[in-house]
């Protein structure tokens, strides 16, 4: 398995308590916990030329994890474009957190993701509301995040196929917090916990929660063109 994970690592190097929490960067603080014997991991930013997300990687990645938050549009619609043809192909994508306005989620799903939000560090409450997914797997009923930027609904995105998580916070909202898609040959997973000022990505059920997903979006069928042929009659 073959994971890349993409970070525009801004919040880390402008701001000093998220420095503290992610001193080498969050998505070094994933790759932490996602290396394994079965998994290879390999990390990419905004400062890398086409963010590191180039044909030749992207081709190379079965799992691709992204966060981003205040650098969405600095990521070249080609680059975009190129991720949304990697996941129709049979790519697997999570997108963390504050991705849900980044350029491929919103390419993907067709919506703008648009949500509502408060910063209070609020506590969440992460309800397993579908058990029976592999990306629940290992968890129980629910798993509470002492530490959380409060994401809330209305979350203008597309019905999920299946909804894995609903979040409860402490100031009375709820959000669809786990939201599984499929589009094309690729398996699409919206996580939402993972604001950058908390240290939820050291949190022991957050990391399974993400390991699951990984092995989840691995891909199942891959194609290499993305063509509709004109065919001749199989008969008659
Ligand atoms: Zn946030």
């Amino acid at each position: 398995m073959k994971v890349t994970i993409f970070n525009e690592f801004i919040h880390e190097k402008e701001r000093e308590h998220v420095r503290k929490i992610y001193p080498d960067g969050i998505h070094n603080q994933l790759k932490s916990f996602l290396e394994s014997d079965d998994v290879t991991v390999r990390t990419c930013t905004q400062d890398d030329p086409e963010c590191g997300l180039t044909e030749e990687v992207l081709n190379d990645t079965d799992v691709l994890i992204w966060w981003a938050h205040v650098g969405h549009k600095h990521v070249a619609d080609e680059v975009a474009e190129r991720v949304q043809n990697a996941v129709l192909k049979g790519m697997g994508i999570i997108f963390l957190h504050s991705a849900h306005k980044s350029k491929p989620f919103m390419r993907l799903l067709g919506s703008t993701g648009n949500l509502s939000w408060h910063e209070s560090g609020a506590k969440e409450r992460v309800w397993v509301v579908d058990p029976s997914s592999p990306i629940a797997e290992g968890l129980g009923e629910y798993f509470e995040i002492p530490c959380e930027e409060t994401y809330a609904e209305p979350f203008d995105i597309p019905q999920p196929d299946r909804l894995v998580f609903i979040g409860w916070y402490s100031t009375g909202e709820v959000f669809r917090s786990g939201c599984c898609y499929i589009r094309g040959n690729g398996r699409i997973f919206y996580f939402q916990p993972g604001h950058e000022s908390c240290p939820v990505y050291h949190q022991p059920e957050v990391q399974t929660v993400i390991r699951n997903a990984v092995k989840w979006a691995a891909p199942v069928r891959r194609v290499d063109e993305l063509d509709c042929p004109h065919t001749d009659p199989l008969e008659g």
